[in-house]
């Protein structure tokens, strides 16, 4: 096992400076590694199993590399593509040890992942914002919510919520509890009402208020999609009407210890609405960390964040170079 969490790596390519406070950077990579070592330790242990007592990497080796890999949910293709790489590399060269292995793959991943990279979690700042955050119930998308308030916070802009699931009681309770946690205001109607109404009363408190991103929770009935895809349609109608100027987005929030499942439902959710960017969550409680890649690769969906805890500061920004180092460094 090879953990090495308090370890720093001593290159630390981290633009763009103006999305991350200096402040932020020592507690990053802290979070990062906690969020990932479960996935971290077990890729490890069997590529060091893979390895074990053998002169040169054969076949076999290759062949549980791959498992190792698949096990992590990066996706059969991804793993394939990878093992492929490790297989031409050690044809240049001898790679029979774990560090160069890790540190080929390393590369191998964060090239990948920054083919597929978009703006990520810079794409958030932009202001004056309406975030639509959506994702299956349970996923973590209320908790994810106060997340992202403090994400912004922190950076100097005022948020406010709208409890856009009107399905859950408990839902609204939960939001309302971490607005005040949080200290921001969150518009809310009795459960049961239309969400359009309360998308329509929180756009304009938002703008009579002046703040800068109003986050919307919504219902996640995956299973009732027809009715899904309707009320999101009609909380876009309101947005687009009354916030013709804001910018428009949709955050999907993806729970990773759910894995192939998890992958699967984000899939279906980008038949019910288009996603912008995704906000995977519960990293720190799975050894599926590989998900990250699968979504960007096989969904194609840019991954802004990751979810590493239950409080509103275990939230880290995507990075690919920073994920992949962590993930196998
Ligand atoms: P929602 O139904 O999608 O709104 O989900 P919630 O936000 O209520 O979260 C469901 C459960 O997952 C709660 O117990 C949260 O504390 C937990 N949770 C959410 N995000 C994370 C995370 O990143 N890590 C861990 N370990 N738990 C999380």
């Amino acid at each position: 096992m090879n953990t090495r969490e308090s370890e720093s790596p001593d290159r630390l390519d981290l633009a763009p400076e103006a999305t991350f406070p200096a402040a932020e950077k020592k507690g990053f990579w802290k979070k990062l590694k906690r969020g990932l070592l479960m996935t971290h330790t077990e890729i490890i242990e069997r590529m060091e199993a893979a390895l074990d007592g053998r002169a040169v990497l054969d076949e076999n080796a290759l062949e549980y590399l791959e498992e190792s890999l698949i096990a992590s949910d990066l996706g059969v293709e991804t793993a394939l593509e990878l093992v492929d790489k490790v297989r031409s590399s050690s044809r240049r060269e001898d790679v029979k040890d774990l560090e160069r292995m890790r540190q080929l793959l390393a590369d191998e991943i964060a090239t990948m992942l920054l083919d597929a990279a978009s703006d990520g979690a810079g794409s958030m700042l932009k202001a004056p914002a309406v975030t639509l955050v959506v994702g299956v119930n349970g996923s973590g998308k209320t908790t994810s919510i106060a997340k992202l308030t403090r994400w912004l916070q922190s950076r100097d802009q005022r948020v406010l919520l709208a409890a856009g699931d009107t399905f859950r009681a408990a839902a609204i309770e939960q939001l309302a509890l971490w607005g005040e946690r949080l200290g921001v205001d969150v518009i809310r109607q009795k459960a049961g009402g239309d969400p359009a109404a309360v998308v329509y009363d929180a756009l304009h408190a938002g703008r009579a208020r002046g703040v800068d991103q109003v986050l919307v929770d919504t219902a996640g009935r995956l299973h009732n999609k027809q009715h899904l895809m309707a009320e999101l349609a009609k909380v876009r109608r309101v947005i687009d009407r009354e916030a013709a100027e804001s910018l428009k987005r949709t955050l999907l929030v993806v729970d990773a210890t759910t894995g192939q499942n998890a992958l699967a439902q984000a899939r279906e959710f980008t038949k019910v609405s288009a996603v912008d960017g995704v906000l995977l969550t519960k990293l720190d409680g799975t050894a599926k960390g590989g998900m990250a890649v699968a979504i960007a690769r096989d969904l194609k969906l840019p991954v802004w964040f990751l979810g590493v805890g239950e409080t509103p500061d275990d939230l880290v920004e995507f990075r690919p170079r920073e994920f992949a180092t962590a993930l196998l460094g």
